[in-house]
This record gives C-alpha cells, sequence and structure tokens, in this order.
C-alpha cells in the first residue's frame, strides 16, 4: 500500500475559507500540473464545488483535459508551446493567456473568435509582454478585436512575492497597462493579478478575481505562516504500509552509503516509497514519518524505491502505516516539514508525488 488520499472536502472548505480571506473576490482555481499533485479533475469539481468560478493550468492539454472530463467552467490556459496550434482550445471554449505578442495572430487565425487574456509582465521577469510592448500588444489585441477575430476578455500579471514594496510596485505598473488598455479601446472585464498570496495579503491586488493555487490545497504559501494560522487544511496525505521490519544490533549501517549507523540494538521499518515515487532524496536522514502515532526519521539515503525507518523499540509490525504528511492538526508531519527537511518549497513537495503511489479521495 503505497497512498496519497485527498480530501475533497478540504479543498472545498479551502476555497469557502480563501474568498473570505480575499473579502469575496472572485476565484479562479488553479488546477495546473495535475492540480499540484491532487488529480486536475477532482480537485477542479472540489474547487468549484467550494466557490471558485473559473478555472486556471498553464497548457492547453490540460484545459483540454477538463473539458474531456466534462468540466464546463471558464478556463484559462496562460503558458503555451512555441508553435502551438490553438483550433482546439478556441474549438473546446478554452481562454487563452497570451504572453507574447506575436501569440496575438496565432491564436486570431483559428476561425472560432477565441476569448483571450492579455497577460503583461508588470516586474516578475517571467512570462507575459514587457513593458515596452504593452501599447503595441493592446493596439493589436483591439485591432484583432475590432476585427472579429478574437475576445479580450482578461488582462492579468503575476507577482513576485517578494516583498509589500514590490508588490505595490506592480500594482502600479500593472494599473498603468489598465490605463493603456483602456487608451487602445479595450476594455476588459476580468483584470487579475493575485495568486493565493497576494488574495491573502495585498487588497490592493485582488482587482476582479483572485488566482487560488498552493492555498485551495491546504497549503501555506508564506514561510512564515502555516496553514492552520489561515484556517487552511492540507488536503493530501501520503502513506505507505510497512513492508518489513528487522532487529539489527548497535553499530548497523543503513542504506546507499551507509550514512547512518545504529546507536542501538534496534528496529529498523522499510517504507516502499521512494525518489520514483516523489519522496526528495534531498530528505535522506531528516525527513519525519509517524508510525502508529509516534514520530520518527528517516535513516540514512532515500533510495529509488524505498527508505529505512529506525523506530527504536517502538512495536512497529508490517503493514503498519507510516505516514510522511498529512494534516498536522492531526498530529501528522506537514507537507512543510518535508519541504524544510529537503530544502525547498511545500509546493514542490506535493506536485511531485506520483510514480506507484495510488491517488485516493475521500470526503
Ligand atoms: C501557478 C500560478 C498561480 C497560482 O499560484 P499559487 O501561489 O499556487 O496560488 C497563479 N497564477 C499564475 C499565473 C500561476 O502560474
Amino acid at each position: 500500500m503505497r497512498e496519497a488520499s485527498v480530501s475533497l472536502s478540504a479543498i472545498s472548505a479551502n476555497v469557502e475559507q480563501l474568498r473570505r480571506l480575499a473579502d469575496g473576490t472572485a476565484a479562479m482555481a488553479v488546477v495546473k500540473a495535475d492540480g499540484y499533485g491532487h488529480g486536475a479533475v477532482e480537485a477542479a469539481r472540489a474547487a468549484l464545488e467550494g466557490g471558485a468560478e473559473r478555472l486556471g493550468v498553464a497548457d492547453i492539454r490540460e484545459a483540454l483535459a477538463l473539458r474531456e472530463a466534462g468540466i464546463t467552467a471558464p478556463i484559462l490556459a496562460w503558458l503555451h508551446d512555441p508553435e502551438e496550434d490553438f483550433v482546439a482550445a478556441a474549438e473546446a471554449g478554452i481562454e487563452l493567456g497570451i504572453g507574447r505578442v506575436e501569440q496575438l495572430d496565432a491564436v486570431a487565425a483559428t476561425d472560432a473568435s477565441p476569448t483571450v487574456h492579455l497577460k503583461v509582465d508588470t516586474g516578475l521577469g517571467r512570462n507575459g509582454v514587457e513593458r515596452t510592448r504593452w501599447a503595441e500588444l493592446f493596439e493589436r489585441a483591439a485591432a484583432l478585436e475590432g476585427a472579429g477575430r478574437l475576445r479580450v476578455t482578461g488582462v492579468f500579471s503575476h507577482l513576485a512575492n517578494a516583498g509589500r514594496d514590490e508588490d505595490l510596485a506592480q500594482v502600479a505598473a500593472f494599473e498603468t497597462a489598465l490605463t493603456m488598455a483602456d487608451a487602445a479601446g479595450l476594455s476588459p472585464e476580468l483584470r487579475h493579478l493575485a495568486a493565493t498570496a497576494g488574495a491573502i495579503d495585498v487588497p490592493e491586488a485582488r482587482f476582479d478575481l483572485v488566482r487560488l493555487g498552493v492555498g485551495i490545497y491546504g497549503l501555506s504559501p508564506f514561510d512564515e505562516r502555516d496553514a492552520a494560522s489561515l484556517g487552511l487544511r492540507p488536503a493530501m496525505r501520503v502513506e505507505a504500509a510497512v513492508a518489513a521490519v528487522k532487529r539489527v544490533p548497535l553499530g548497523s549501517g543503513v542504506s546507499y552509503g551507509l550514512t547512518y549507523r545504529t546507536s542501538a540494538d534496534t528496529t529498523l521499518a522499510l517504507v516502499p516509497l521512494g525518489y520514483a515515487d516523489g519522496v526528495p532524496r534531498q530528505a535522506s536522514s531528516s525527513g519525519p514519518v509517524l508510525i502508529n502515532g509516534e514520530r520518527f526519521t528517516v535513516a540514512g539515503r532515500i533510495a529509488m524505491d524505498q527508505f529505512v525507518v529506525d523506530v527504536g523499540n517502538a512495536p512497529v509490525a508490517v503493514g503498519d502505516r507510516a505516514v510522511l504528511f498529512g494534516d498536522p492538526a492531526a498530529g501528522e508531519p506537514a507537507a512543510d516539514d518535508w519541504a524544510r527537511a529537503a530544502g525547498t518549497i511545500n509546493y514542490e513537495i506535493v506536485t511531485r508525488i506520483a510514480g506507484r503511489t495510488t491517488r485516493t479521495y475521500r470526503a
């Protein structure tokens, strides 16, 4: 048994809570990367249930998969291949983020008059049209809209989360972009800038819509504040059944490189999850594991398929459940604990869970 179980009611409740924190602003649930590892279709349905009105994904294939599953809510896809063919997306009613001026003509060529959201770079330095080309972007979009080739519904950007001053500088740049869009004759009804962190912390960035990703999965985007303090509940629990136990003497080496040696006669428990399943090898000798209500630490290197826990004299048996992370309110380690152990962020911990783990859903 290797399982990532996902609470759908937690996702719904997290959307409700985030909307409260964002003062009721309309929400797009971001379900890219297979719903941050939670399952895009199921996460999308749960988020819509919780009050999200729209969905966001990175690429068109992700958007089409949601449509094929029968999801009819508006979906925005914003990161495209250089040679992307936009016809299928336009015909499926997928809204298209425009991150390069050149994409406007490619999108306008579809004959399906797609709905677009123009993405401006207000300081993140990543996807989005650079400031020196905003006028060109808006004028070209307005011309194509006037010709009936596309419809501009949104203008958006993304925050760097570098601090309050930087956030507000991006808000100001975004307002400049909106003024320029207006001057070009565009009237986008959806202006959006904030993701989870901005939705909570930067009221000035909420505009018409917030794009909620990590928060809907019950994880905090902040280093200093955990999910519980935000009223969020982690949706994913990862666990496996202990596959073997053995008694070994003091001084026994454990796993590749023998980087861990037992400090007493002890019991070693084998957990059948490894880096092929998304457990970060960087958390060797540091990741936390809960077995029978007691917290232990990974002993030695995490391998491709398995790792070992030194459980001392605790009565651990084959088949007992080893929980890597779940809900700290239930005494389980948090994805944040694994993130710290691996020197990364909670986003990466949940998104990478895959391989041979079976995903299941619970209320
Ligand atoms: C991933 C992403 C989001 C969601 O970010 P979170 O920090 O997970 O809330 C929002 N907008 C864009 C453009 C993104 O790429």
